[in-house]
């Protein structure tokens, strides 16, 4: 068994639809080029961290994976793209919040088992977690993301994994703490952009089809969690192939899990209900 094609998951949390495709001059750069495609995508309801990353992996909605806050944290039920990777006997990386393990792997979270694990039994083949721990509007936590792209790339290069996802709350925090019409967020957006560019062409060099979206958006005082297009539409951008909907139409972000299961060739679930907006071709 193996998969058709290899594909990577970009989470930028918290960027909205409007400052992507206002300060990404890296990815908007690579659109303009015809290297990559751009479509607006809403994100589920509640637009809280946890509620999407639940939903981006599972398909379905909070009212049916239960995850209505960012309090609401334990392993899901539901299938999800590790699973249905693994299923399909490829693997998996993941470089991400600790959240990103709770749901799809195990919990409650164990600081030292918990952290790194290579476990070839997946659903999560190899992980790399951070859990920003006593984060807060003074301190925000984060790691630095160039060193999570090189993370996520050293799984690429060591394990040839078949799936990867990198998710870091960087932008999402500076959201909360200094708004989106300041110089500190401008700053912020831009390095982050570039950091990525560096190591965007490396992943599509080793053959994979990477994606690069948020969770949900912000409005200017950095808040999200309710419904507006400010807080619910963020960028989706396409780096591979298929036949995609026209520009203008707005994506579904409970179609991202089966549209990239579609692309790897991995079966889509039954609970994965929303229909896939890329071809396989
Ligand atoms: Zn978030």
């Amino acid at each position: 068994m193996s998969l058709k094609r290899k594909v990577l998951l970009i989470i930028i949390d918290g960027q909205p639809w409007r400052v992507a495709r206002r300060l990404n001059g890296n990815l908007e750069g690579w659109v303009q080029s015809g290297a990559a495609r751009v479509w607006k995508m809403r994100s589920v309801l509640p637009s809280t961290s946890a509620s999407c990353y639940a939903s981006i992996h599972t398909g379905v909605s909070p009212q049916v994976h239960g995850v209505v806050s960012n309090q609401a944290v334990y392993r899901l039920k539901q299938a999800d793209i590790f699973g249905q990777v693994v299923a399909a006997g490829g693997t998996t990386g993941a470089v991400t919040h600790s959240f990103w393990s709770e749901f799809f792997n195990r919990h409650p979270w164990d600081f030292v088992r918990d952290i790194e694990y290579d476990e070839p039994g997946g659903p999560i083949t190899h992980g790399r977690f951070h859990t920003m721990t006593a984060a807060g509007a003074d301190n925000q936590m984060t790691p630095c993301d160039a060193d999570l792209f090189a993370t996520l790339s050293m799984l690429v290069d060591r394990f040839g994994i078949d799936y990867g996802i990198y998710h870091s709350c960087t932008l999402d925090s500076m959201g909360h703490r200094f708004g989106h019409d300041c110089v500190q967020m401008d700053n912020a957006v831009a390095k982050l952009d570039a950091m990525l560019a560096h190591f965007l062409p490396l992943w599509l060099e080793a053959g994979y089809e990477v994606a690069v979206t948020a969770d949900h958006g912000q409005t200017e005082r950095g808040h999200h969690g309710g419904h507006e297009d400010a807080q619910q539409d963020v960028a989706f951008y396409w780096f591979g192939g298929g036949e995609g909907p026209d520009a203008e139409v707005v994506l579904d972000q409970l179609a991202l899990a089966p549209t990239l299961l579609r692309r790897m060739g991995a079966d889509i679930p039954r609970t994965m209900a929303a229909e896939p907006f890329l071809s396989d071709d």
